[in-house]
């Protein structure tokens, strides 16, 4: 097929590299002009496991170009994916600026059948909004709109898409059915369900899906938190509660409140639909005062321990982005650390395997980026883990005693187990744990 894919983000570049991989031309669209001429030049400007070897592959090979001509790829195409940004916008619910800007310059570029796709996390509703913006200046026999909210997590995307636990397309149309099936069937070959329904479910299916996952999280935090208080252990509870096969063991685990591009937005926006509704969904707004509560939790513990004198401290941190595997560190909990640390004075030194330059663009001078983790601890009066980057699991303990001031752990991931803290006589507060000395 001739797809065209609208926004190159951690999406629409994912989408289309992994649609060109199964034998389609695919030309990806972007009114970043910076980004492209990197893309042109072969360049992947994101940092996503195994993107550059499938990127590099079909480009080669010509199946996978860049543009920022909206008009060239809507010509070369006939399946139109969106993969544009929804941020919160006034008062929190999803901006539809893009998406419906986007629509209608297709209103007056589309000339033959084409299916366009919504792949953006998008309010319920939207694909007729989509449907009015095309219907403007085009016939509607020209154009399907279809809802396919995209579930990939950053970090696993590549993964994440070439073998989807499922994919949920919203269509009313037999034809953009027939095409949307044809589309995915390379990707399901091992029997995950291509799941068809109503656009409105299928709209609502993506921030179902988001809010439940953060829930899930919030709640382990607020059992964690209570653990604490309580003297019992969040991971022996985690395993009990998680062996229940009604419960299951994944996205079970406490930290310091769920960040990235999604969770945050997407329950937001999730409950100001339902405000539009006249519903009164209480769990949501639970969920953010509780997470809003839980990103400083790693702070906390830092100014209950060392009170005033906080701002005499040097603080290594590691982990910038907002989980491990990705550059990503939109509302990354790193962020609000920082910002409180530094707000009490304190010096820290901060370390991540991919993220430090988005970072370093944000606060300059202002925190001391280093080469590496040992680097960061070196001179430090305390380590504080914020991302649970694989590296950071088997840390030399020795040489972080010889490097720190004093050996002092915050972990926000559970990364150590507790006696082997206590034997290498480190002082180590964790989350939903009781901390050793
Ligand atoms: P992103 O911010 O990484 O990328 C968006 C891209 O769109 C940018 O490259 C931007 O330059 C481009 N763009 C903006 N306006 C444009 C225009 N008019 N024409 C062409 N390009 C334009 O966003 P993302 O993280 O890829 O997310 C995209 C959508 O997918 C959002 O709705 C998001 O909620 C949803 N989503 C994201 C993830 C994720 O893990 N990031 C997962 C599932 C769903």
């Amino acid at each position: 097929m001739k797809i065209a894919v609208v926004g190159t983000g951690y999406v629409g570049l994912v989408t289309g590299t992994c649609f060109a991989e199964t034998g389609n031309d695919v030309i990806c669209v972007d009114i970043d002009a910076n980004k492209v001429e990197q893309m042109q030049q072969g360049k992947v400007p994101i940092y996503e496991p195994d993107l550059d070897v499938l990127f590099e592959r079909n480009q080669r090979q010509g199946r996978l170009k860049f543009t920022t001509d909206l008009k060239e790829a809507v010509d070369a195409s006939d399946v139109i994916f969106l993969a544009l940004p929804t941020p919160p916008g006034e008062g929190g619910a999803a901006d539809l600026k893009y998406i419906l800007g986007v629509a209608k310059d297709l209103s007056t570029l589309i000339t033959k059948y084409t299916v366009v796709i919504d792949k953006s996390t998008v309010p319920v509703g939207t694909a007729e909004r989509v449907h009015a913006a095309l219907v403007e200046n085009l016939d509607e026999a020209l154009f399907d709109v279809v809802s396919n909210p995209e579930f990939l997590r950053e970090g696993v995307a590549v993964d994440d898409f070439l073998k989807p636990d499922r994919v949920v397309i919203g269509t009313d149309s037999k034809r953009a059915k027939e095409k949307m099936r044809r589309l995915y069937e390379p990707f399901v070959r091992s029997g995950n369900p291509i799941i068809f329904m109503d656009l409105r479910s299928a709209e609502m299916t993506k921030y179902a899906a988001n809010s439940y996952l953060a829930t899930r999280i919030t709640f382990m935090n607020e059992i964690a938190n209570l653990c604490e208080k309580a003297g019992a252990d969040v991971d022996a509870v985690r395993r009990g509660m998680g062996s229940d096969s009604r419960i299951g063991k994944r996205f079970l685990f406490p930290g310091v409140g769920y960040g990235g591009s999604c969770f945050p937005k997407d329950v937001q926006a999730l409950a100001i639909t339902a405000g539009q509704h006249d519903y009164n969904f209480k769990i949501l707004d639970a969920v953010m005062d509780v997470n809003t509560r839980q990103r400083f939790r790693i702070a906390d513990k830092l100014e209950q321990y060392y009170g005033d004198s906080l701002k005499d401290k040097t603080i290594a941190l590691w982990g910038l982005a907002f989980k491990p595997n990705t550059d990503d560190i939109r509302e990354a909990p790193a962020l609000y650390t920082i910002d409180r640390l530094l707000e009490a004075g304190a010096q820290v030194r901060a370390f991540d395997p991919e993220a430090t330059e988005h970072v370093r663009a944000i606060y300059g001078d202002k925190v001391t980026f280093c080469e590496d983790q040992y680097t960061a601890l070196r001179g430090s009066d305390c380590l504080a883990i914020v991302t649970e980057w694989s590296v950071f699991r088997t840390p030399d303990f020795d040489r972080m005693k010889e490097l720190l001031t004093e050996p002092v752990i915050f972990d926000g991931r559970n990364l150590y187990d507790l006696q082997r803290m206590q034997e290498a006589g480190f002082h180590y507060d964790s989350i939903g744990r009781q901390p050793v000395q």
